[in-house]
């Protein structure tokens, strides 16, 4: 027997079956079983959601001859004659390849005569985006009054295209995106069917190669058996799709986070030899600091993956900040890697703007900012040689450096308008410059509690009074950068070369446009 490919096999033959659409299957059902029936119907959504599936469904609701309903008897002849694509009243037209308005008028015609055997004519117009101007028109003026005996099931993968004027005519459905998962869960029930062995994280890969759609995911599924047989391995997966190995990846942020720029390299040039696509790899980048990010914030939102582990301690190196850039730096070298001069340079383009931004005393301040040390970070503290335990701040009175050291979040303008009073008894005694009164609030006060509690490894307390002309950590900084414009204005009216274009040729010095360059912080 010859191979069928499994998006025939396995194509949902009622609305139970279909994958993903929910909200759409519900709206059909209740008219159907309702009869509340549209005479057309549009379904628009990306290739491979289950357009044309649920258009068939549809077909089969609308002619089973049992009745009318959203659950078909799949036995009657009518049923069975549209799965097999052999119903005479069911009238397929793809518009990608009959765009003319001559073949629409013949179609249209055709509609007018009562259907051959079933209660309804129905035809499906796949692409009808694709139709021209002249055949939209004709197609209108059916829409209008159409025969009660006719129902028009159009599909589109770009509704913009559409004149409005069919548009309004129809009864519309946007559907939906798979989901990774949904796909993912899918293929699974197909391969048991099918006594298929694969790796979770096959399967993983696939659903995510499919971007969505599931007709995609079945047919690197059919390559995947065709590949490897009746066991699917995620390393022969991903050599098939050339996708990368999420090993990378996590190496990759791992050797980011121990400022270890040696390391990145040395990843990437591994990731070269195995051709990896640079463009996947950066895409995956990105999807991996978003599930790092999310963990961030809410940790219980992990779904069930063999990276987790990984995830939980990549949490704890990186901060939100960094996360945010990174991610901005993953998504625009994915966008340059056309300009660089090869992709591989690109690659290591991008990871060394992330290694460049990447604040090198990071992982210790996030050690100290964690409330509870997990296992996890256990593992990453001896691989840094680092006892957590026994990291014990004290605070030597210097508020600014405390203030400058820590991430504290929305609480930074309120400690940066603050002086310090007095230190005493695990209190912190600050005044507030008056003219930031506004920044006295509970929640900016209970984060800055908060952040130096976790400094300190003690409860600390923070009380808040106001003042005026006080030496905050905001006011030094201004201080600072004052002197320093005064210092570079002096610099470059000294200058001996500027000093000769003001004498020789009249130049003047625009005062807005000197800007002291800062030396690097150490
Ligand atoms: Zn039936």
């Amino acid at each position: 027997m010859s191979y069928e490919v499994l998006a025939r096999k396995w194509r949902p033959k009622s609305f139970e079956a279909l994958v993903g659409q929910d909200n759409t299957v519900q709206a059909l059902s209740n008219a159907l079983d309702n009869d509340r029936l549209h005479h057309a119907y549009l379904f628009s959504g990306t290739r491979g959601v289950g357009k044309t599936t649920l258009a068939r469904i549809l077909a089969k609701s609308l002619n089973c001859e049992q009745s009318v309903s959203s659950k078909p008897c799949q036995k009657c002849s009518t049923c069975i004659d549209i799965d097999k694509g052999r119903f005479i009243d069911l009238i397929e037209v793809d518009a990608a390849t009959n765009t003319k308005v001559e073949s629409m008028r013949d179609l249209l015609e055709n509609s007018q005569y009562a259907p051959t055997s079933g209660r309804f004519k129905v035809y499906i117009i796949d692409e009808v985006h694709m139709l021209s101007k002249s055949a939209f028109n004709s197609m209108l003026k059916t829409l209008e009054e159409p025969p009660s005996h006719v129902k028009f099931i159009l599909a589109t993968t770009d509704p913009k295209k559409i004149p409005i004027t069919v548009i309004s005519r129809c009864l519309q459905f946007n559907l939906k995106q798979m989901t990774t998962e949904s796909i993912s869960s899918y293929l699974k029930n197909i391969l048991k069917e099918e006594k298929i062995n694969a790796e979770n994280e096959a399967l993983d890969i696939i659903s995510k190669a499919a971007h969505g759609s599931m007709r995609d995911a079945l047919s690197i599924l059919d390559q995947a058996i065709a590949y490897s047989g009746i066991e699917i391995s995620t390393e022969k997966i991903i050599s098939m799709l050339g996708t990368i190995d999420d090993v990378f990846l996590v190496s990759i942020l791992n050797a980011l986070a121990e400022d270890n720029g040696a390391k990145v390299m040395k990843l990437s040039k591994e990731m070269n030899q195995k051709s990896i696509s640079f463009d996947l790899a950066l895409e995956e980048l990105a999807r991996l600091i978003h599930k790092i990010s999310i963990h961030q914030i809410i940790p219980e939102s992990l779904s069930e993956s063999s990276l987790n582990g990984e995830i939980k301690k990549l949490s704890t190196l990186f901060t939100a900040e960094s996360l945010q850039l990174s991610y901005q730096i993953a998504i625009n070298g994915r966008k340059d890697l056309d300009l660089a001069p090869d992709q591989y340079t690109g690659f290591n383009m991008t990871l060394l703007r992330m290694l460049a931004f990447y604040p090198s005393s990071q992982p210790v301040a996030s050690f100290s900012a964690k409330k509870k040390i997990d296992p996890e970070v256990n593992v990453v503290k001896k691989e840094n040689n680092l006892d957590v335990d026994s990291i014990d701040h004290s605070f030597n009175g210097d508020w600014e450096k405390l203030v400058n050291s820590l991430k504290i979040g929305i609480a930074k303008s309120l400690a940066q308008e603050c002086a310090l009073v007095s230190y005493q008894n695990n209190n912190f005694n600050l005044s507030l410059n008056e003219n930031f009164s506004h920044l006295n609030q509970n929640n900016y006060v209970d984060k800055l509690e908060e952040v130096l509690t976790n400094y300190f490894n003690k409860k600390i307390k923070v009380n808040i009074s106001l003042g005026n002309d006080l030496k905050t950590p905001s006011s030094q900084k201004k201080i600072e950068s004052d002197g320093l414009m005064k210092t570079t204005e002096s610099a470059i009216m000294d200058d001996r070369f500027v000093k000769q274009l003001i004498n020789d040729f009249g130049a003047e010095v625009i005062a807005s446009s000197i800007k002291p360059i800062k030396k690097k912080e150490k």
